[in-house]
């Protein structure tokens, strides 16, 4: 064994003796724990923001602006957000995190939209971001709820707008009408965080007394680069919370384990509790 493989497995023991000992273990996920289920995270070199900037893409002004000025851009944009969630399915990291669950008390709290720790079957999700799926109009007031199969119909539709050179505002508006538009109760949304807006409620108040009652947090596919959601585990840190980290790149934590989620959270959770993810 390397001095690299040497380092990494008595960091996985040490991360694995904490979970043991936790009354309360916090997962906080970012966009890295869905990239194994074929959704890809915003920030990184081939990310989205690379090729649709955030001020345009990133906020609700940008995109009416985007709409009105450049509908097939937008159509793009919508469609390369959609079509991966519309086709995800939970990975190995989010069974994982589930089956956490059976050893230890859990809160999940997700910056991710996709709606994935909720079809893993974890108990307790706090979505700071919103999600996807939920549509509210007014001041955030419940209207419907979309399937996978209803965003999947969405990204048919905007995806043969690519060819559409005549009316493309009005194919647009007409596509994105289950998700975004206008009835007689107003204008309909998804429940998202964009920039600038404020964090879902409760899920934020929520999220912060689980950062402040738990032992532990597991960071999994979060830069840290997201705020305010970054300060959550500050919140955890000042009250004596350990946070270990899984992530690609090293991000700031107690232990950081170095890899792809959908790897590490199996061998960690067969490393703390003997539980093997592969005896479903
Ligand atoms: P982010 O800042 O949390 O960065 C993603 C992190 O995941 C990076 O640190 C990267 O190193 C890590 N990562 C990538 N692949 C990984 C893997 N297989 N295993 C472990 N770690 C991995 O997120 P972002 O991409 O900048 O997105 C910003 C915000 O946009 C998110 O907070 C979220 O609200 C939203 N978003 C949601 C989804 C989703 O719902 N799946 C996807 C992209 C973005």
């Amino acid at each position: 064994m390397d001095y690299d493989a040497f380092e990494q497995a008595s960091r996985l023991e040490q991360a694995a003796g904490l979970l043991r000992g936790a009354g309360h273990v916090v997962v906080f996920t970012g966009a890295g724990v869905s990239a194994e289920s074929g959704i890809p995270t915003f920030r990184d070199t081939q990310g989205l923001w690379t090729r649709f900037p955030p001020e345009q893409f990133a906020t609700w002004t940008g995109l009416v602006r985007t709409a009105i000025f450049r509908p097939r851009r937008l159509a793009a944009f919508v469609y390369e957000v959609l079509q991966p969630i519309a086709a995800a399915r939970p990975n190995r990291a989010h069974r994982a995190i589930e089956r956490l669950e059976h050893h230890t008390r859990v809160t999940v709290v997700t910056q991710n939209i996709d709606g994935l720790h909720e079809d893993a079957g974890s108990t307790v999700v706090y979505s700071v971001h919103g999600t996807l799926f939920e549509i509210v109009f007014g001041q955030r007031r419940f209207l419907r709820l979309l399937s996978r199969r209803d965003l999947q119909r969405i990204g048919n539709r905007l995806a043969r707008l690519r060819s559409a050179w005549v009316l493309p505002l009005i194919r647009l508006l007409l596509a994105i009408r289950p998700l975004v538009g206008l009835s007689w109760r107003g204008i309909h949304r998804p429940k998202l965080v964009l920039f600038g807006d404020a964090l879902c409620q409760p899920d934020w108040n929520l999220a912060i007394e689980a950062m402040q009652s738990c032992d532990c947090v597991l960071q999994v596919g979060c830069s840290g680069q997201v705020f305010p959601a970054a300060l959550l585990t500050l919140v955890a840190k000042e009250h004596e919370a350990t946070v270990i980290a899984i992530d690609l790149e090293d991000t700031a934590a107690d232990i950081w384990l170095r890899g792809p989620a959908g790897e590490i959270l199996p061998d960690l959770l067969e490393a703390a509790f003997d539980e093997d993810l592969e005896n479903d």
